[in-house]
């Protein structure tokens, strides 16, 4: 038997841009960064304005080892590594697993992130071990008893999915990812299939993506709350928590949502900052 903990915590929920306000204070305005942890093994993904607050938490046990995972590259997943304080403390250790997205990586990223004239410090400033590492989409990785399984989502310019599977317990994270125009996505159901939690991009409401209430989002690479609820359901996901709010939809809108989407019982519900949720 596997060893717990196995939990994972929203550090950023928020998709596209940061959205702090009176209107969003519930459910949170950080970009999205999910800590996951599973037994000793530190691991997060994704480095949105949220991983400043997950920096914060490891700076009161330090030293830590953490293994980043990107899903990809998009201001939204990358912008907070420059407030990461644990980068410039001596004695830890970071591994980031990176695909190629659009011929770019992580590390070309954090460069120019991290450059004059936008920002006055660079890696150079690092005094930490940080080591960058590349995957290819399909890939599976292992770590102990924990193997993380990977599948190239439909986004522009692509994104990687993580499965993590550990102790007979399932959780994947799918942001961010667009439904096909009509029908299920196949082989997206069949990488969620069975999931014990599944944590899904829903940045739409079906009006916003047809373009009945401002533009339609057709393409932007985003789903809609009812197809992420419908590939779930399909999969026979045991609870689904909806993910990357979009960046108007305030905690009103979000509770409303809520009223509308799950019944009395469900186990769903959308992702809200700070909130941690065990597996194990
Ligand atoms: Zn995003
Ligand atoms: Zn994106």
């Amino acid at each position: 038997m596997s060893k717990g903990p196995f939990f994972f915590r929203y550090w950023g929920v928020r998709g596209s841009i940061p959205a702090p306000g009176p209107a969003t204070a519930r459910y949170g305005g950080n970009t999205t960064c999910i800590e996951v942890q599973v037994g000793d093994q530190l691991l997060c993904v994704d480095g949105g304005t949220g991983v400043r607050l997950y920096g914060s938490d490891l700076m009161t046990r330090l030293p830590v080892q953490v293994t980043f995972l990107m899903t990809h590259l998009h201001w939204d997943h990358v912008q907070g590594f420059p407030f990461f304080t644990p980068f410039l403390v001596p004695g830890n250790d970071f591994h980031i697993y990176s695909g190629h997205h659009n011929g770019g990586n992580i590390l070309d990223v954090l460069k120019q992130l991290m450059a004059q004239p936008a920002f006055p410090i660079s890696m150079d400033a690092f005094r930490s071990e940080v080591n960058f590492d590349f995957l290819e989409p399909g890939d599976a990785l292992t770590f102990g008893d924990l193997t993380v399984r990977t599948m190239l989502l439909n986004h522009p310019g692509g994104v990687i999915g993580y499965r993590f599977e550990y102790g007979g317990k399932v959780f994947v994270h799918a942001s961010d990812w667009e439904h096909p125009a009509e029908g299920l996505d196949d082989e997206f159901v069949e990488f969620i299939r069975d999931a014990d939690v599944l944590s899904v991009d829903a940045t739409y409401t079906d009006d916003e993506y047809e373009g009945r209430s401002g533009p339609p989002r057709k393409g932007w690479g985003h789903a809609t709350h009812e197809a992420a609820l419908a590939h779930a359901d399909a999969a026979g996901v045991k609870r689904t928590i909806l993910f990357h709010h979009e960046q108007t939809r305030s905690d009103e809108a979000l509770d409303a949502l809520s009223a509308k989407l799950f019944g009395p019982d469900s186990p769903n519900s959308f992702a809200i900052e700070g909130e941690r949720v065990d597996l194990l």
